[in-house]
Order: structure tokens, then sequence, then C-alpha cells
């Protein structure tokens, strides 16, 4: 079991301890009770804003080295425009990606979506919608919003996905109920350019990648700009990335042969 699922238990089980002590002895001192409660929420924040430390379910976020290769993963499109060119960069080189797509956006772009497929690329889902504050969604609307988008993709591929990135990363306990009601496995990532949410300079965004660029890493990169609205550094960085990756000898896989040696929808 991962240290911080274990620390939560522990928290849990030491707060269920001293309510009890509080009802049937007597009161704890306010400023304690309420350390005891600030420490708690602390520490179940910092699971859902680190979804590496598996706090609240089971994550992949990166690949034992040894098999040479990355798994570079794109978030928030199809975006006919963007993706188009960083299928057309990635295409050049023959190298394979993962697409975590935004459902409502694979209904709009179904032929971009056919694209990526056809690319040989593999295609997971990121939430219908990409709501903001999914992490505090009950896990049966989760599970819904999650199957939307499968079936979105579905419908345009013929594949139903069984990879699913949270929107904006954080991944409650709720968030991984739903999770698994749906089925899906859940990716995070081991890099990441940060460079989804506003326009970003492409140096800073190169660098934050190129400094956990190892074996075995899953990249966190942007094809689409989660509203659409400018271009992410990523697809100017894809290849230079990509040189970075040949000059180092890594390969690039999908997320599922990095994980299994498979490769799936
Ligand atoms: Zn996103």
């Amino acid at each position: 079991m991962p240290p911080a699922r274990i620390v939560l238990w522990v928290a849990s089980v030491a707060g269920l301890a001293l309510l009890a002590r509080s009802v049937l002895l007597d009161p704890v001192p306010m400023s304690v009770a309420l350390s005891a409660f600030l420490g708690y929420a602390a520490l179940c924040t910092t699971g859902v804003l680190v979804p590496q430390l598996q706090m609240f379910g089971d994550v992949e976020w990166r690949a034992e080295p040894g098999a040479k290769a990355v798994a570079l993963t794109f978030d928030d499109g199809p975006n006919p425009k963007t993706t188009r060119k960083v299928l057309q960069i990635l295409g050049r080189g023959g190298h394979k990606a993962t697409f975590f797509v935004v459902g409502k956006k694979a209904l709009a772009h179904a032929d971009v979506v056919r694209e990526i497929h056809a690319a040989g690329h593999e295609i997971g889902v990121h939430g219908h919608l990409h709501d903001r504050l999914y992490s505090l969604k009950p896990p049966k609307a989760v599970a819904e919003d999650i199957a939307r988008a499968q079936s979105a993709v579905e419908q345009a591929c013929g594949l139903r996905p069984t990879l699913f990135r949270p929107p904006v990363g954080y991944l409650s306990s709720r968030t991984a109920a739903g999770a698994r009601r749906a089925g899906v496995r859940i990716v995070a990532w081991s890099a990441r350019g940060l460079d989804g949410i506003g326009p970003t300079d492409a140096e800073q965004v190169f660098s934050r990648i190129e400094k956990r660029l190892v074996d075995g890493a899953i990249v966190l990169m942007h094809d689409a700009a989660e509203r659409d609205d400018f271009e992410p550094a990523s697809v100017e960085i894809l290849p230079r990335l990509l040189g970075e990756l040949g000059d180092r000898e890594l390969r690039t896989v999908t997320v599922s042969e990095l994980l299994d040696g498979t490769t799936r929808a």
C-alpha cells in the first residue's frame, strides 16, 4: 500500500479516537481539536493536489526504468488546428503518444479523434466537460461524466478508452471512487510543462520537462488549450523535445505500452 494511504488511515483512526475520547471521557482542549482538524484537512488537501501520492486510489504516474522509453501525453484536445500540428510533428519521426481527450470536444471534432486513432496513438479520456471543480463531484457524477467521454470517443473511432486523467489533475477520494466505478485506470504524470492554462514561456516549459525526462517518465503536455483560446507551448517545443529524446536514446511509446507493453484504445 502506498505510504500516503497508510498515513491517511492512521490519521483517520487517530481522529476518531480523539473524537471518542472527547465524547466518552472529557472534551479535549479547543486548541488540540482545532490543530487536529487543520492537520487532517492539510493532509487530505495534499493528497488531492498530488495524485502521485496515491492517497485515495491507485494511480499510474511513471514506469520502472529499463525499457528506455517515455510516454508523451497530451491533454485538453482535440482541437482541429493545434492537435493536427502535434500529429504532424509526431508523425514525421514515427513517434507514438497518448491523447487524453475532453469528451465534449471529441464529439465536436470526431474527425480529429479518428486521425489520432488512425495514426496509431492511444486515446484516454480527460472528463466530458473538463469541470474545474471535478474533485468535488460525487462518485456517481464522476462515473457518468467519464462514461460520456468514453462514448464520445467510441462513437468517433470505435474504441472505448480505458485510461483516465482527472481534469486539472486533482484526485479526491470522490474522483478515485468514480473512476473505480467507471472501470478506468487513473493516469497522472512524472513531468509536466504547465502550459495548459495560459500562454507560457516556451523555454520555461521545455526546461521543466527536460529536467525530468528520464527512462519510464510520463510527460504531461497539451495539444490544445482548455478553452481553445491559444496555442499551448507544447506545440512549439515538441520538435526540440523529440530531438532531446533521440539524444538520450529514449523511445516514445503510448502509456499502455510503457506500463504493460501492450497497446489499448
Ligand atoms: Zn486538462
